[in-house]
């Protein structure tokens, strides 16, 4: 499995494509708080790690 992989997603704030880096092996299921690095509002992710070690944004809201 990759360190780190990258999960996009469009941010619910400003409506920009972003990448989220996430750590696979950090759990199947992570819920993550990151800043976009546009807008910098405080967004929270819920992500998913699929069999193969991808990262899935299954929600993105504003904090
Ligand atoms: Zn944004």
């Amino acid at each position: 499995m990759p360190l780190e992989t990258d999960a996009s997603y469009a941010c619910p704030s400003c409506g920009e494509e972003n990448a989220l880096g996430v750590d696979p092996t950090a759990g199947r299921r992570q819920t993550l708080v990151e800043d976009c690095p546009l807008c910098c509002r405080p967004l929270v992710f819920s992500v998913r790690i699929d069999g193969s070690g991808d990262a899935l944004v299954e929600r993105v809201e504003r904090e």
